[in-house]
C-alpha cells in the first residue's frame, strides 16, 4: 500500500509539472506570438518597413486604396484620392495608428493566433479589407476645407456606415515630403499623423447648445413658454457671459436659432450642475469608445470644480469641454434616428485570399441617448434653425437639421481664431446622413463651416439620394 501511494504521488507530481509546463509555454507563447510573427525581421511580412505581404484596401465601391504587387506595396493612381485617405488607410510606417494599415495590421497580413502566417505562406499576402468609405466623397471634403486643417465626417445614422472620414493637413503616401514633415516650423504639417476625427479633440462651442438644450427639455418643464433677456452679456457672480450680439427678449427656440449665449447661460443654470452632468454622461461622455480595432479619443465633461459662472460658460460650450468629432456625430445621428444612436464603423469587411469572410460590418447600436419625445424636439430645433435662422438656400434641397459653432480656443489649442463647427443632418428619408465639420481656426461657424457641410451633403445626395 505504502508503496503504491508514493508512486502514484509522483505519478500525480509529474502530472502536475508536466501541465504547469504546458501552462507556461502556453501563456509565453500566447503572450509573445504576436510580437513574433508580427516582428520587422520576419521577412515573410516586410521588407524593409513596408507592408508587402498585406492584402488590398479598397473603398466602398471596390476602387483599390492599397495592394501589394511583386512584393511592392502601391496606392491609388490618384493623387489626390491618396491623399484624401491618408488617414483611414494609414501610412506604411505605422506613424497613423487608427489608419487601418496599422490598426488593423494583423488582419491584413492574415496573421492569426490559430494559423499563423498561414495565410501569406499559401498565397503570398494577407487578408484583404474593404472600407466603408467613399473615396470620391472624401476628395470632395478634403478640397472643400481649403486651405484650413480641419476635418469632415459623414455617416448614415440609420446603419453606421462611415462614408467619409478626412483630416487635414495630410500628405500624398506615395510621395511623402519626409524633410519637410521632419523640418516644419511653420505648422503646416501640425499633427499630420493624427486622424482628427477619430482622435481630435476640440472645444465644442455652441455646437453643446444642442446638448444643454435637451438638458432643459428634460429638466426643466416649462422651457418653451419662458422668456430670456439678453442685453449682449448676462452677469453671474461679479463675471459675464458674453453673447456676440445683442438679442432682446427671446424665447427658447429662437434663443437656439440665433444661438444667444445670455439666454443658454440662464438655461444652464436652471438646469443645474446634477442635471447637465447627467445629460452629458447618458450621451457617453468621460467614457471611451471602440470601433472595431479603433479608439476613439475620449470626449471630456467635468463640473465637479466649476462655479456658477463657469456653469454658465460649460451651457454655451466654452469651459473646459472638450468633444471628439465622431463622437458628436454620433450625437447628432441619435437625435435624426429618435434617440437611438448607432456605432460608426470604417471597416465593411475583410475576406481572406481564397474568398472567405472573415468579417462584414453590421448596424450596432449604442445607447438611447435620447428619450423619443426629447429627440423629436431637438428634431424640430434643429430643423428650425435652419430653415428660420441660416436659411435653406444654403443647403438647396438638402432638409438640413443642424447647429454652427464657433469655439474661441486657448493659446495652447494652437491659435487666435475661433474653430468654426457645423453638424447636422438631413431630414430626407431617402437621405438618412449626419455630417460633422471642424475647421480649425477657420472662424465663424455659419460663413465658413457651413459652406463646406454644403458641399460635401450635396454630394452625398448626388451618390445615395433617390
Ligand atoms: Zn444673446
Amino acid at each position: 500500500m505504502k508503496t503504491l501511494s508514493r508512486r502514484a504521488w509522483i505519478l500525480y507530481a509529474l502530472a502536475a509539472l508536466f501541465v504547469a509546463g504546458l501552462g507556461i509555454l502556453f501563456y509565453t507563447f500566447w503572450s509573445n506570438a504576436d510580437d513574433w510573427a508580427m516582428r520587422h525581421a520576419n521577412r515573410h511580412l516586410y521588407a524593409g518597413d513596408t507592408l508587402t505581404a498585406a492584402g488590398s484596401i479598397t473603398d466602398e465601391t471596390g476602387a483599390v486604396l492599397a495592394e501589394t504587387v511583386d512584393g511592392d506595396r502601391q496606392y491609388n493612381d490618384d493623387r489626390d484620392v491618396r491623399t484624401a485617405t491618408l488617414h483611414v488607410v494609414g501610412d506604411s510606417e505605422g506613424y497613423i495608428a487608427t489608419g487601418v494599415q496599422t490598426a488593423y495590421q494583423e488582419e491584413l497580413t492574415g496573421y492569426n493566433f490559430v494559423d499563423g502566417v498561414y495565410d501569406v505562406k499559401r498565397y503570398g499576402k494577407g487578408n484583404d479589407l474593404q472600407l466603408s468609405v467613399n473615396a470620391d466623397l472624401c476628395v470632395t471634403a478634403y478640397d472643400a476645407l481649403g486651405d484650413e486643417k480641419g476635418t469632415v465626417g459623414i455617416f448614415n445614422y440609420e446603419t453606421g456606415q462611415l462614408v467619409c472620414v478626412v483630416s487635414k493637413p495630410a500628405f500624398d503616401i506615395a510621395n511623402k515630403p519626409t524633410e519637410n514633415i521632419n523640418n516644419d516650423t511653420t505648422g503646416e504639417y501640425e499633427g499630420v499623423y493624427m486622424n482628427r476625427f477619430f482622435s481630435g479633440l476640440y472645444t465644442p462651442g455652441s455646437t453643446f447648445k444642442i446638448i444643454t438644450a435637451a438638458s432643459a427639455i428634460d429638466n426643466i418643464s416649462d422651457i418653451d413658454d419662458q422668456r430670456f433677456r439678453c442685453t449682449g452679456s448676462y452677469g453671474i457672480d461679479g463675471g459675464s457671459v458674453k453673447c456676440l450680439g445683442t438679442h432682446g427678449t427671446i424665447g427658447f427656440e429662437r434663443a437656439l436659432n440665433v444661438s444667444c449665449n445670455s439666454a443658454f447661460a440662464q438655461i444652464a443654470l436652471q438646469v443645474g450642475t446634477e442635471n447637465l452632468t447627467a445629460t452629458t454622461n447618458a450621451l457617453g461622455f468621460n467614457q471611451r469608445y471602440t470601433l472595431g480595432n479603433i479608439r476613439l479619443a475620449q470626449s471630456r465633461f467635468d463640473l465637479s470644480e466649476a462655479s456658477q459662472l463657469d456653469l454658465g460658460w460649460a451651457g454655451v460650450g466654452q469651459y473646459t469641454t472638450l468633444v471628439n468629432p465622431c463622437h458628436m456625430l454620433m450625437i447628432v445621428g441619435a437625435i435624426a434616428n429618435d434617440g437611438q444612436a448607432v456605432m460608426p464603423y470604417l471597416v465593411e469587411r475583410i475576406t481572406t485570399q481564397n474568398g472567405d469572410t472573415v468579417l462584414e460590418a453590421e448596424t450596432t447600436l449604442g445607447a438611447q441617448m435620447f428619450s423619443e419625445s426629447t429627440a423629436a424636439r431637438l428634431q424640430e430645433l434643429l430643423r428650425s434653425n435652419v430653415e428660420n435662422y441660416y436659411g435653406d438656400r444654403r443647403f438647396r434641397g438638402l432638409e438640413m437639421c443642424g447647429k454652427t459653432g464657433t469655439a474661441e480656443v486657448s493659446s495652447e489649442e494652437g491659435g487666435d481664431d475661433p474653430h468654426a463647427w457645423f453638424v447636422g443632418y438631413s431630414q430626407r428619408e431617402d437621405l438618412p446622413y449626419a455630417i460633422v465639420v471642424v475647421v480649425e481656426n477657420g472662424g465663424g461657424g455659419s460663413s465658413t463651416a457651413i459652406p463646406v457641410a454644403n458641399e460635401v451633403m450635396q454630394a452625398v445626395d448626388d451618390l445615395y439620394g433617390e
